[in-house]
């Protein structure tokens, strides 16, 4: 039914209107009383809900507007230690690390030689993609922490291992002879190979969207064609397989946030009044020119984020299907004389580094909308997740179901249901020791590169 624009009673038009929107709750399943058809997580490393505030406020973030007009928001909360890997897995487990067992970004090696990256085999818990696959929700997973060696899901998954870590990578890319050697880097096997030309062609992701690609220095320009490789490869399998359950990964917010805060700081103090707070001086001044060109970068990864939510808000209809943006933990100046536990058993005094404090946007299908009281812990997430699928919710996980976030009519036809284990697959005995692969010296590079390895 069409409303012509121009129609004289307005009355009229705005009773035809409600009466469209009856009768499409009628007709279709969803309408926030049944379980979304659709549901994308997009999982974003080091999204700060201050800068994210900072830039709605002046416009610059339109999808995230949406989904806090459209859904429901609040901040996530974590424990020390605040390190992705072990945050990430919590997300995903609806377990507490001391249950999960990835408590770290390195563990000893089997012969206690040496301590090697996380890697999937630690992982004592079934993951929120395994229990919805085996409960025949077919899913997709890009690029998340600790998925490399690839585990079957009933879908597709590409691992953190993918792509080389911190290797020079270019657009068209070809893998070294050692690359050759990391098995299990998706599932199923080579899928790498399928999503090339999405990545090679820069299909959804590509200079355009970040402008100064070309004037960043190397170890900037790779972590942000890395993240352009999955978010290609991540949009091309979302479009050709449409899986019921589909979550990507985003790093290079927190990437940028470790190596340009200050000058992100500086920028937004001299053009746009931020105070500076603590911050201590710089040592010398910045050559000229610079930060024009470098302190709008971090606010840049904030777009391209806001450009991935974009590009799912166009794919769903949120009166069936539902989109999640969550983050692992923000990003804030510490005040002089801080010490934060920055890797390893690594502690240090640090002018800025990771808050506790992440983002939690849920919106459409089941959720409600308008602002939720009290931080969600990051064992919550999956609860959330299996509970806005209906699904029941493990009696040993640490995190419970947040009713407050789903709309009443859904939890009255779905109530929260508890079975009491997930956990009979027998993946509940401990491994000894990460997996080691040629990519562990990558990977420590990263690690150093972001100040968590000395
Ligand atoms: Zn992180």
């Amino acid at each position: 039914m069409r409303i012509p624009f121009h129609t004289k009673s307005v009355r009229f038009a705005a009773t035809l209107a409600t009466l469209a929107v009856v009768l499409a709750g009628a007709a279709c399943s969803g309408g926030g009383d049944s379980p979304p058809e659709r549901l994308v997580l997009i999982g974003l490393d080091g999204a700060d809900p201050g800068v994210i505030d900072v830039l709605r406020t002046r416009g610059e973030l339109p999808n995230f507007d949406r989904l806090f007009e459209e859904g429901i928001s609040t901040v996530t909360d974590v424990d020390e230690p605040v390190f992705s890997p072990v945050i990430w897995t919590t997300l995903f487990t609806g377990c507490r690390p001391e249950k999960h067992g990835v408590t770290s970004f390195t563990l000893p090696s089997a012969d206690s030689t040496r301590r090697v990256p996380v890697t999937s085999n630690l992982r004592r818990r079934r993951t929120l993609w395994d229990i919805l696959g085996s409960s025949g929700i077919d899913v997709g997973v890009v690029g998340h922490w600790v998925t490399w060696p690839a585990e079957k899901v009933n879908g597709f998954l590409l691992t953190n291992y993918t792509w080389p870590p911190s290797a020079p990578f270019e657009k068209e890319w070809t893998p070294g002879a050692e690359w050759d050697t990391v098995g299990r880097r998706t599932y199923p096997d080579r899928l790498d190979e399928v999503v090339r030309p999405a990545v090679n062609a820069g299909r959804y992701f590509a200079s355009e969207h970040f402008p100064e690609i070309d004037r960043l220095d190397p170890a900037l320009r790779h972590y942000l064609d890395k993240d352009f490789a999955y978010l290609n490869a991540g949009m091309a399998l979302y479009d050709a397989r449409s899986p019921h359950f589909f979550t990507q990964y985003m790093e290079s917010i927190d990437f940028f946030e470790h190596r340009l805060w200050m000058i992100h700081r500086l920028y937004e103090n001299r053009y746009h009044d931020a105070p500076l707070g603590d911050l201590p001086p710089l040592d010398k001044p910045l050559p000229p020119g610079v930060l024009e060109r470098i302190g709008p970068m971090v606010a840049q990864t904030y777009r391209l984020a806001d450009r991935l939510i974009g590009l799912f808000l166009d794919r769903l209809d949120l009166e069936k299907d539902a989109i999640v943006v969550v983050s692992d933990h923000g990003f804030r100046d510490w005040p002089p004389g801080t010490r934060l536990h920055v890797g390893d058993g690594k502690y240090e005094e640090m002018p800025f580094w990771h808050s506790r404090h992440g983002i939690l946007l849920a919106a459409g299908g089941p959720f409600r909308k308008g602002k939720a009281d009290g931080a969600v812990a990051p064992e919550q997430l999956t609860p959330l997740i299996l509970a806005a699928f209906g699904l029941p919710v493990g009696k040993d996980m640490d995190g419970a179901v947040r009713r407050d976030l789903f709309r009443k009519e859904f939890l009255e036809a779905h109530p929260v249901k508890r079975i009491d284990s997930y956990e009979s697959g027998g993946k509940g005995s401990p491994a000894p020791a990460p997996v080691e692969s040629p990519m562990d010296d990558q990977m420590r590079e990263m690690l150093k590169s972001l100040g968590y390895l000395d």
